[in-house]
């Protein structure tokens, strides 16, 4: 099984992706975790190493430390299945294998290092895999819940229609974080400020996010969140299904994009460009801790000019005051 996994790891490109986005102090005590997992002791398993949990359509494997979170893992995959299986009149062709990495070193090895550093979750349709980051590797339990969501619907959708690979990344992402109600990029502060920079990325541009740094990657996942989100506000989520539908009978990205939303992606990403002026234009205010160095800044501008007027008024008393009277006429 390990032998075909990183055969098919090989082919890059196949694969969807999930953002790990942890707030700015917790992503040094990330790396520090990250280096001390990586020692060798820890580095080299075994075939045999592997349990297995059988849980049709889901076989999920884990080590002996990933034990606890199998329950809860197992169960949030078969809920979500039978939620976006009639959401969107999918249903999977076969069993889905999930992996769960408990270091760094068994997430690369499985995925031949083609993941970003800033993945947290991988996910190939074609032979139905799904590898994710252990919540006791990511130190954040809290998000399992979208990360098992997120990669369902990557396989799901993915091995439904003739070519996944032909599917935009913005697609991809987009669907995938609407679906998991991923509540992390839906204020679009890295848009606000990209609008600000005037650097959005264009949507076919995402296309290459797989290279981006995590900066920007989290910008193209807000993007792409984002206009999944318009095209549900102005042509329902029934166009999201027809989209698919029409995928799935086997139409190009283009055409399919067409039939189910009447107009070009070019006309309606131009619509989009529009729709995030109004929508996100100044969302970058919600960022308090940027904002509030902004506000410090002034503060210290201030007082500074405050100090030299104060100084200069000073200067000028004592001048005056040491300049000699006017002689008696
Ligand atoms: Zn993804």
């Amino acid at each position: 099984m390990l032998t075909g996994i990183l055969s098919f790891i090989k082919r890059r490109g196949l694969y969807a992706v999930s953002v790990i986005l942890v707030p700015k102090p917790m992503l040094a005590l990330l790396a520090f975790s990250f280096a001390l997992m990586s020692q060798p002791p820890l580095a080299a398993h075994r075939q045999s190493d592997w349990s297995t949990i059988e849980s049709p359509p889901f076989r999920i494997f884990y080590l002996a430390s990933d034990k606890i979170y199998t329950g809860e893992i197992t169960s949030l995959f078969q809920t979500a299945y039978l939620d976006y299986a009639a959401k969107l009149n999918l249903a999977l062709a076969g069993p889905v294998s999930v992996f769960l990495c408990p270091t760094e070193t068994v997430f690369n090895q499985l995925t031949g290092h083609a993941a970003p550093h800033w993945g947290e979750g991988i996910a190939d349709p074609v032979k139905r895999i799904i590898i994710l980051k252990s919540p006791g590797l990511t130190d954040n339990r809290r998000r399992l819940p979208k990360l098992v969501r997120h990669e369902l619907v990557h396989v799901l959708i993915g091995q439904a229609v003739s070519e996944p690979r032909e599917l935009p990344k913005w697609f991809n992402e987009g669907i995938a974080s609407y679906l998991a109600a991923d509540e992390e990029f839906a204020p679009g502060e890295a848009i606000s400020k990209a609008l600000v920079s005037d650097s959005i990325i264009p949507l076919d541009e995402i296309d290459d996010v797989l290279q981006f740094q995590q900066a920007k990657a989290r910008l193209a996942y807000e993007e792409s969140l984002s206009f999944v989100n318009f095209l549900v506000e102005h042509y329902g989520f029934r166009g999201l299904t027809a989209l698919i539908a029409e995928l799935v009978a086997g139409h190009t990205f283009e055409t399919a994009f067409e039939h189910a939303f009447g107009e070009d992606i070019f006309e309606a990403e131009l619509k989009w460009y529009s729709y995030l002026n109004k929508e996100y234009r100044w969302n970058f205010l919600i960022d308090f801790e940027t904002f509030l160095w902004v506000f410090i800044l002034l503060l210290f501008l201030l007082v500074f000019l405050a100090i030299r007027l104060r100084n200069r008024k000073t200067l000028k008393r004592w001048e005056e005051e040491e300049r000699p009277a006017a002689p008696w006429s």
